[in-house]
């Protein structure tokens, strides 16, 4: 089931339209005291959504989408009794901050990597109005000293995308991954938006240098996860670029690749409605090729 919602990413990735199937509610589960997860209930909502309460700001990380930020505002002013302060972009896509014109509009102020920022301000789907682009922007690193906890927020370059922004929030031991984990999804590597399949890796075991057997991993899409699971899907990242860099070392071409299934024995585990294992398959030839 949980693989059929995740089919309409396809949609709100590609050209941020209006998924078909929408939420009736967002869900929540608390990861840590205070720290939630968010996400669509019955329905796409967007990628996942995590939310910090507590004594001195109420921070959400991501917004969902134009679509569906609504429903996500209800449970997170549930959650937290008062409105959001802060939001942190992790990248760009519109199933990540399709809601920021909407939450900013509520007195929430956006922080995002300077990159994300700079792709948001031609795309008409994201500069939809005033308080649409983060106003406040980071090149590396920015803490947030908040609720008795301390929100790191670092850039990894050259990922998911080129604005990438990952959070570590320290005393709780949780880190929200955003796109740069796709927890036992092939993961989308957006090639034409800066990512790349080796910054992809490097992101991940950046990550898991920052991890311990405790942590909390808040990956952009699917369950919550933890070390162990991030080692499990980067080891399975990490293998299928060798298995498509073999074919492409023999010298086969895109399509005799693709024929040849590489990734057929991570199919049943990996593939899902968005990236499909030809078009896993694909963006490593893509990425080993330039083309
Ligand atoms: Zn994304």
């Amino acid at each position: 089931m949980r693989k059929f919602f995740y089919a309409l990413l396809a949609i709100s990735c590609t050209s941020h339209v209006l998924a078909q199937q929408l939420p009736t509610a967002f869900k929540s589960q608390e990861v840590s005291p205070g720290i939630y997860v968010l996400e669509g209930e019955d329905g796409f909502g967007g990628g996942n959504v995590g939310l910090l309460v507590g004594d001195d700001y109420v921070v959400l990380i991501d917004d969902a989408m134009y679509s569906t930020v609504g429903l996500l505002i209800d449970a997170a002013t549930q959650l937290a009794g008062r409105p959001v302060d802060f939001v942190i972009n992790t990248h760009v896509h519109g199933d990540h901050v399709g809601g920021n014109e909407f939450v900013a509009d509520l007195g929430a102020i956006i922080v995002a990597h300077d990159n994300s920022r700079k792709r948001m301000i031609p795309d008409p789907q994201l500069n939809t109005g005033p308080g649409a682009l983060p106003v406040l922007t980071f090149s590396d690193k920015v803490t947030f000293h908040i609720n008795g906890d301390e929100a790191f927020v670092f850039h990894i370059k050259n990922a998911h995308t080129d604005g990438d922004a990952a959070i570590l929030f320290r005393n709780a031991n949780v880190i929200a991954a955003g796109d740069v984990m796709f927890n036992y999804l092939f993961p989308f590597i957006d090639l034409d938006s800066g990512g790349s399949v080796s910054g992809y890796i490097a992101g991940q075991q950046k990550l898991l240098a920052m991890a311990n057997d405790e942590t909390v991993i808040i990956p952009g899409h699917g369950p919550v996860a933890s070390k162990a699971d991030l080692e499990t899907n980067l080891k399975v990242l990490i293998d299928a670029k060798t298995r498509v860099k073999v074919l492409v070392d023999k010298g086969l071409n895109a399509d005799e690749i693709v024929a040849a299934n590489p990734l057929a024995l991570y199919h049943d585990d990996y593939n899902w409605g968005f990236i499909t294992t030809e078009r896993m398959t694909r963006t490593l030839i893509r990425s080993l090729t330039g083309k």
